[in-house]
């Protein structure tokens, strides 16, 4: 995607918010034929907390043609999670 400051009523569609649900939004739409422009109030690269994406959203990242961006990042992999509280613990296999 690229930045592009033509007037609002020259797209078919406008998505407010360039977070993750807006640019998925956004690319959906493009594919499908839409002239899309998003509308963000903050300059990106924005401030951001996150640690991971959990391995289903890959399915919508590709879908939107965004998951090799993504992937181009260079992100940490991670296998799985382990929540503790307390004696328990409790284990996920991000394969499963
Ligand atoms: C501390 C913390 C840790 C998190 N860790 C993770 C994690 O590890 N993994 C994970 O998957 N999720 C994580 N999340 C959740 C994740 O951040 C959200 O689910 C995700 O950001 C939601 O995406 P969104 O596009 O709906 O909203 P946002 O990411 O909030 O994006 C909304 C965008 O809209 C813009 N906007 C708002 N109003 C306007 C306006 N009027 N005009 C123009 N632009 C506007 C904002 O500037 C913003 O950029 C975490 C959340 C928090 C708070």
């Amino acid at each position: 995607m690229s930045e592009d400051r033509r007037p609002a009523g020259r797209y078919d569609v406008a998505v407010i918010g360039a977070g993750p649900a807006g640019t998925t939004t956004a690319a959906l739409l493009a594919s499908a034929g839409l002239d899309v422009a998003i509308f963000e109030r903050s300059r990106f690269p924005r401030f951001s907390i996150g640690e991971s994406l959990l391995p289903a959203c890959s399915d919508i990242l590709r879908e939107a043609g965004l998951l090799d961006l993504v992937e181009a990042q260079g992100h940490q992999v991670k296998t799985g999670a382990v929540f503790v509280r307390g004696d328990e613990r409790c284990e996920f296999d991000f394969a499963q």
